[in-house]
């Protein structure tokens, strides 16, 4: 391989792929340089949904991003899929938001006005009375209250968007290289090469897409990049009666939607369990985290006690303070670029970080709305930088 490129990408995560796939879109080549395969972190174990109006910051800071890269999916993926021929399911789906409780139903009217308020034509919703529900969903808990039925909301297998982002990036010219990054070669405030195990990358520019092991790279910029991991774990059941049914949730049982997937599968999930207990590398499933699932799932579905687990997964979100994603150049090293801290909508963001991160590295500026998720609100310290 040549030990020479445009630009570095350390993660072959989605933000790394994506990033790689906008690049290449530009005629920028790229190395992608992961450690463990692509996908084989957050990104290959994720929900895979993409709801752009509810989550920390949306309404707010994280709104208008959320909603850009919601709307570039959309317009990329059926390209994607044409060019890659990987079909990631990708597709608009339905939410039933469910009161079992009192005081979940302040909380459907806000899901109703959510969806219905938005100036989108993606989006709505409509509130279904307690015997609408049982009628067209028959398996749902009999306690149903009320229910709003919401539309507009994406889905997809983050897994294997996270392949066709790396086919399409590989078709585009990007080169993949299986090895881990231990260090940057700096000379006169600029990256000039990647260290990895098994030599160094001469590059002109580098991309630090490293999820949830962002915070490894501190020591490398001479800055603290604010990224913890932060677990999470989902179960994934056969029960074949639910297949059709929309995605599934109470507000007051959080932890636990009910996503039946094309697979064939039933997914629940995710957990945000700290488990201080675990190192943060461990992948092990819990005991803890199938039961607390499977506890407020069969809340609402009581005939999921009869469902087929067939896999426990895990993975770790790369989460800021703020919930914001880290994007642009770091201030003293103008050619390393951050491109990380997803959080819990990681998947959802991947096209505007992708597409932001290429534009900074192909002309300096860009019209993706980064917003407060600029690299510029983190402090620069030389000290902690661990
Ligand atoms: C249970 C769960 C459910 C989720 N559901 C959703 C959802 O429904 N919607 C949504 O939008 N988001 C969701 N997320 C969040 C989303 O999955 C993440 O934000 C996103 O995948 C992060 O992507 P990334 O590329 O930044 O990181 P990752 O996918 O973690 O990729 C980082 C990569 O960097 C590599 N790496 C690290 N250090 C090095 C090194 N030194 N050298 C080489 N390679 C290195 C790692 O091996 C890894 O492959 C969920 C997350 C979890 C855990």
């Amino acid at each position: 391989m040549d030990n020479h490129t445009n630009t570095v990408i350390i993660g072959g995560g989605i933000a790394g792929c994506a990033t790689a796939y906008f690049l290449g879109k530009k005629g920028i080549p790229s190395i992608i340089v992961e450690n463990e395969g692509i996908a084989s972190g957050a990104s290959g174990y994720s929900a895979g949904g993409l709801n752009p109006l509810v989550g920390h910051g949306i309404p707010g800071p994280l709104g208008p991003l959320a909603m850009y890269s919601y709307e570039k999916h959309l317009s990329i993926w059926p390209e994607l899929e044409q060019e890659t021929g990987i079909n990631f399911d990708g597709r608009i789906i339905d939410l039933l938001r469910i009161g079992l409780f009192d005081s979940d139903i302040e909380q459907l009217s806000g899901t109703l006005n959510t969806f219905n308020d938005i100036d989108h034509p993606n989006f709505k919703a409509e509130l279904l009375e307690p015997q609408d529900v049982i009628s067209q969903y028959p398996l749902i808990s009999s306690n149903v209250k009320s229910a709003v039925l919401a539309t507009g909301n994406a889905a997809c297998d983050s897994y294997k968007l996270t392949l066709a982002f790396a086919n399409a990036a590989e078709k585009l010219g990007a080169l993949f290289k299986s090895d881990e990054v231990i260090g940057l070669n700096t000379k006169a405030e600029k990256v000039i090469g990647v260290k990895t195990r098994n030599g160094t990358i001469h590059c002109d520019s580098v991309v630090i897409a490293m999820g949830p092991w962002s915070l490894n790279a501190s020591k490398w910029i001479g800055m603290h990049i604010p990224v913890t991991p932060l677990k999470g774990q989902i179960i994934r059941l056969k029960y074949p009666l639910i297949q059709q049914y929309p995605d599934v949730e109470v507000p007051s049982l959080p932890e636990a939607s009910i996503h039946p997937k094309l697979d064939g599968l039933i997914w629940c999930g995710a957990t945000k369990m700290e488990e201080l207990d675990e190192p943060f590398s461990s992948k092990a499933p819990t005991d803890r985290a199938r039961d607390t699932i499977m506890d407020k799932i069969v809340q609402i579905i009581p005939s999921l006690i009869n469902s087929e687990l067939i896999l426990q997964t895990v993975c770790f979100r790369p989460v800021t303070e703020d919930w914001l994603p880290i994007l642009g150049s770091v201030p003293h090293l103008e050619n390393c670029y951050l491109a990380t801290g997803g959080g819990e909508k990681g998947v959802m963001l991947s096209s505007a970080i992708g597409e932001a991160i290429a534009d900074l590295i192909g002309t300096g500026v860009t019209s993706v709305p980064i917003g407060n998720a600029s690299v510029d609100r983190i402090p620069v310290s030389t000290g902690n930088t661990a």
